[in-house]
Formats: C-alpha cells, structure tokens, sequence
C-alpha cells in the first residue's frame, strides 16, 4: 500500500537533487529567454548587485520553433521547479494516509460509520467529527501529483487519477 506514497516522495527527491544541482551552477536557478541576432537563448539571470549573466543554452540553428523553447525551458527554471516540489509536499501533508483501518465510533450502543479498509487518506476519506469512511486507497491529491511521473518504469497504472 506505500508503493505510491514511496513512489512520490523519491520524484520530488529527485526533483529536488536535479533542480538544487542545477542552481549550483554558473547561471545560478533563475532563468530567462531572448534572441540575439536571431538566436534564442537561455540565461541566468543576474544575483541581486550583480552584472555577469552566463549564457546557458544558446540555439544555433535559427530555427523559428526555438524562441518558444528557450521559452519553455526559462519558465521551468530550478527555482520554479523547487517552488513546485515544496507546493506538491505541502499538499501531500495535507493528505496523510492513515496505515491502519479506521476506527468505528460508537455512538451510544449503535456503531457509525463505514467499513474498516486497508488504508485511505485522512482528510478525503473519513469524516473528522463523526469518522464515517466515504473511501479508500489513494485520494485524488496523491494521484493526481503522481500523474506527471507515468513515463517513469516503476509507475503504475492502477495509480492513474
Ligand atoms: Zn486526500
């Protein structure tokens, strides 16, 4: 049951690594696009007070399409991409899936309440005051932040929102 919950967590850490990797380097993790004699590029932009902007990525073929791909790749800098990461875990805690079965409160003599399941998100699945189950597995937060990753060998389908 923690395949999809240990799944996540090890993309975001790789996220992570590849975004945090990235900024460390000449150019820093903000990025910007332009042309140039016709040529798009990719650049860092300049730390606060300073004036030297590596080049990163610079298209040398003068293909049109290009423009929106120095585009592309400048909006999905490493900064935004550890802003995303923090946002995704964020929600994820948000979400906490509860590993055991939920309890049935009583109510009086009378049990309330859905049946025990294996597992289910707190916040989605269960009822805070009264503990009634609505579901279980997976809730759509944690599907749904899993979908960028479908192309990865390890994910399932079953995971699919
Ligand atoms: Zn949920």
């Amino acid at each position: 049951m923690d395949d999809l919950v240990q799944f996540l967590h090890a993309r975001l850490d790789e996220d992570t690594t590849a975004a945090q990797t990235a900024a460390s380097k000449a150019g820093g993790g903000t990025w910007a696009a332009g042309t140039e004699h016709g040529k798009p590029w990719v650049s860092g932009l300049p730390a606060p007070g300073g004036y030297v902007v590596p080049l990163l990525i610079e298209f040398g073929y003068g293909n049109p399409d290009d423009y929106e791909r120095a585009v592309h790749i400048a909006r999905h800098d490493p900064a935004r991409a550890l802003r995303e990461v923090e946002a995704k875990r964020r929600l994820l805690n948000d979400h906490p899936i509860q590993r055991e079965t939920y309890p049935r409160p009583a109510s009086g003599d009378k049990e309330v309440g859905g049946p025990h399941f294996p597992f289910g998100c707190a916040t989605c699945h269960a009822e805070p005051d009264t503990g009634e189950v609505h579901g279980f597995g997976y809730c759509l937060t944690w599907k749904a932040l899993t979908l960028p990753y479908a192309d990865h060998p390890d994910y399932r389908d079953t995971w699919r929102p």
